[in-house]
């Protein structure tokens, strides 16, 4: 009798079991002739969470998951960095509890091509990975040059910190460094753009930094918008905590920035130019490099998706969540991100065998510093609407920190930050 090799045995010793009681009940995923395989692209909050909760509601599927960097600084608490709350290891977070503890397969490496009719995605490392089902959570990329003056480059002089790490530490020793008295501007885009209230709460945790170490410093903010995110409640710390050290500028008053000089730091407005010590340009943006090579963005620069699903509208077999997404009423946030990752690992379980996804339920919280014991939230749950076919916020659920809380109020909902963090980010890489 000839050798059988490895894989001619397990064929024959699951057809063995076909017609035995094992066989009847569903045999042990080690033994399956054909394990389904689920890619995830990107480790960050959709990812990371897409990544370990396919392999927590079916632990037989083989879960790859790319992800370039070993380890992931989130966005969320990255201005308490700069503000000197916070150091950079605490923002940190690695991929032994994903790799070891839920056996997830994690490769460091970039994909760089998605070929969705053959469903194989290339790496630049070389790899040629094959799935039945890839979740695609890439997050932002910046529009470079679309104002003028602003490109890549510009950016280590002039930092976006919109994607945490070196950015972060650019942007936090600047401000360390600037002289006394000198001003700081923020530019903030147009929507959408990740975390909508995250250029504003940087610039409470500026200015929180500054009154400290730097009382005649002044923090200005350039906006292409005419309103934004809790913007009641930010207003009225701002006046509380800082009295003039922040001033915020909408875009029909002076706010909207046409040119970027980074020789002279002078942001140029239709309405004269401002010069700056320190200047924090975000820029507008779009979904990330690979979702718009692979052909999941429409002409918006975002992923259109099936909202019940998340499965592309443009190629089958590919969800994309997070921030690359359009997700109706959702904002991009963090948790919005991991929340979609569930929904999105549950749905994938259900088609790969064989089953209806059913219609979900998501959530956002998202909590604001404002200073070191004043803290606001907003929260909103929503639901898919199958008449508008779209996700939209449940009317009455979720709430914002009203806007006469008082000091407790303020305090405990800085605390509640704190608790947020640890729990969100262990849930998706602990
Ligand atoms: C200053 C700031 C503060 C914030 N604060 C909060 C907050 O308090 N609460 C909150 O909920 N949200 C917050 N956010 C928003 C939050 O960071 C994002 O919404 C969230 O990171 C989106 O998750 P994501 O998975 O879409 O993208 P990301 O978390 O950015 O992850 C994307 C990952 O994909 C990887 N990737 C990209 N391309 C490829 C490729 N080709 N191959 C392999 N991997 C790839 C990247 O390396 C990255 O690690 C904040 C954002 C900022 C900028």
């Amino acid at each position: 009798m000839s050798k059988m090799t490895r894989r001619e045995f397990g064929k024959l010793f699951v057809a063995s079991l076909a017609g035995s009681a094992i066989g009847a009940l569903g045999a042990p995923a080690i033994l399956r002739a054909n394990t389904y395989r689920v890619l995830v692209i990107g480790g960050g909050f959709g990812g990371a969470a897409a990544a370990k909760y396919v392999k927590k509601f079916d632990p037989s599927i083989d879960v790859t998951l790319v992800e370039p960097k070993e380890i992931f600084y989130t966005c969320p608490f990255s201005n308490w960095v700069m503000g000197g709350l916070r150091e950079m290891k605490d923002i940190g977070h690695g991929y032994s509890a994903i790799k070891n503890e839920h056996h997830i397969n994690v490769i460091h490496d970039l994909v760089v091509e998605i070929d969705a009719a053959n469903k194989t995605a290339k790496t630049q490392g070389g790899k040629t990975i094959q799935y039945d089902r890839a979740i695609v959570s890439p997050g932002i990329d910046f529009k470079w040059d679309a104002v003028e003056g602003y490109d890549e480059a510009t950016s280590e002089k002039i930092p976006h910190a919109f994607q945490a790490g070196k950015q972060t530490e650019i942007l936090r020793d600047q401000l360390r460094s600037m002289k006394q008295g000198g001003t700081v501007i923020i530019h903030a885009p147009q929507n959408p753009f990740r975390c909508p209230p995250g250029p504003y709460e940087r610039a409470s945790l500026f200015a929180n930094y500054l009154k400290k170490n730097n009382p005649k410093a002044k923090v200005l903010i350039l906006d292409e918008k005419e309103k934004f995110s809790k913007q009641m409640l930010f207003q009225k710390g701002w006046q509380k905590l800082y009295g003039d050290m922040v001033e915020w500028r909408p875009g029909s008053a002076g706010g909207a920035v046409t040119r970027v000089d980074a020789a002279t730091m002078k942001l140029e407005t239709e309405f004269g130019a401002e010069k700056a010590d320190v200047i924090n340009f975000i820029p507008p943006q779009w979904a990330g490099k690979i979702a718009r090579d692979a052909g999941l963005t429409d002409e918006s620069g975002w992923c259109p998706i099936n909202q019940q699903t998340f499965e592309s509208t443009l190629h089958p077999n590919i969800h994309v969540v997070g921030d690359a997404a359009l997700a109706g009423a959702m904002p991009k946030s963090g948790f919005a991100a991991s929340s979609q990752a569930k929904v999105t690992a549950l749905a994938v379980v259900d088609i790969l065998h064989g089953r209806t996804p059913k219609p979900p339920s998501l959530a956002n919280t998202c909590y604001s510093l404002i200073g070191d014991k004043y803290g606001i939230s907003v929260a909103a749950v929503y639901k898919y609407d199958d008449k508008e076919n779209k996700i939209v916020s449940i009317k009455g659920a979720g709430g914002l920190t009203p806007n006469d809380a008082d000091e407790n109020f303020l305090s405990a909902e800085a605390a509640y930050a704190e608790g947020w963090y640890a729990s969100l980010s262990k849930d998706i890489w602990g």
